[in-house]
């Protein structure tokens, strides 16, 4: 849940990938390769994330050496143990893990993996809960990671289940606290539509893996498949402003099924009352004449002027 507006803060937004695996476990390109194939295609920072099992040797896989003045790494792994209710193993990503992070123990469980990778100092998301069916109860039971992948661009061609924002928007409805990523899980298998997808924009003062990390915990980001975001503003009377690259509908989205919209062409502004929308959280999704979208983090609904407030309900 974002407090920090990102839009506000100064510094620079820049593109990173923050789920991608490598020929160090399942990928079909070697580290240095995807390092190189996410440069080249602009990108300003990647994290390698391979899965962090026995048969891959645990690898935390280290592409500092791919490294430039405009290019940046975040050393990360897929990290799996115990088991969700559907008996597949639980797939979280640790984004700036150390380097000496133990591989789990036998009986340890997920809750207790991501609470390691927490205190570890790591970012950590739920990783694509859709693809796997891991439910609401279950995500919860994770305890204070960061984020719910809310998009993951693999999973549309492996399953056609990329979208897991009905979890996360479960999880707010009931006073969680979560940012919500977009990722690639890139394989580079040649065979599905894996790189390039799905991204977050993060805002910063300096390029820099610290910088990154800090921001991505405060939520400091937003997520897309396409469009740009340039600004979200709410003023005291809930109106939201929002200012992006072109497109045909803009969504303030809350709790059940509420919602304001506007829908038009080529649209770069928006302005929506958010007066009739019941908190404690909304959100905006922007969606271009083809379907590619921009999601911003959750945001803490202001409450309304002259109602009782009572913030510190959904204080993060
Ligand atoms: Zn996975
Ligand atoms: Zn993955």
């Amino acid at each position: 849940m974002s407090r920090v507006d990102p839009f506000a803060l100064p510094g620079r937004f820049r593109r990173g990938n923050l789920h991608t695996h490598s020929t160090a476990s399942d990928g079909h390109l070697t580290p240095a390769d995807v390092c190189e194939r996410y440069r080249t295609a602009g990108y300003d920072f990647l994290a390698i994330t391979d899965h962090f099992l026995e048969r891959y040797g645990h690898a935390l896989t280290d592409v500092s050496a791919c490294e430039t003045a405009d290019f940046v790494t975040l050393r990360g792994a897929e990290l799996h143990a115990g088991r969700i209710g559907s008996g597949e193993f639980w797939h979280l990503l640790g984004i700036g893990l150390p380097a000496d992070f133990a591989p789990p123990s036998e009986d340890e469980t997920g809750p207790q993996l991501a609470a390691r990778a927490l205190a570890a100092g790591s970012f950590v998301a739920a990783a694509h809960p859709a693809w796997y069916g891991a439910t609401e109860s279950e995500i919860r039971s994770l305890g204070p990671i960061h984020a719910v992948e809310v998009w993951n661009a693999t999973a549309a061609d492996l399953n056609d289940r990329p979208d897991s924002w009905y979890v996360l928007d479960q999880l707010l409805s009931s006073g969680g606290v979560y940012h919500a990523i977009a990722s690639d899980d890139a394989h580079f298998t040649g065979e599905r539509n894996d790189a390039f997808q799905a991204w977050v924009w993060v805002k910063v003062e300096a390029l820099t893996a610290v910088h990154l990390l800090t921001a991505l915990k405060a939520g400091q980001f937003y997520s897309s498949t396409g469009p740009e975001i340039h600004s979200i503003a709410i003023d005291a009377a809930r109106w939201m402003t929002i200012e992006c690259t072109p497109v045909d509908r803009v969504f303030v989205t809350a709790r059940g099924h509420q919602v304001t919209s506007v829908q038009g062409r080529g649209l770069t502004e928006a302005a929506l009352d958010l007066a009739d929308l019941d908190g404690p959280y909304c959100r905006v999704t922007v969606r271009d004449q083809d379907g590619f979208r921009a999601w911003s983090n959750p945001i803490l609904l202001p409450v309304a002027a002259g109602s009782v407030t009572d913030e510190g309900t959904h204080a993060p």
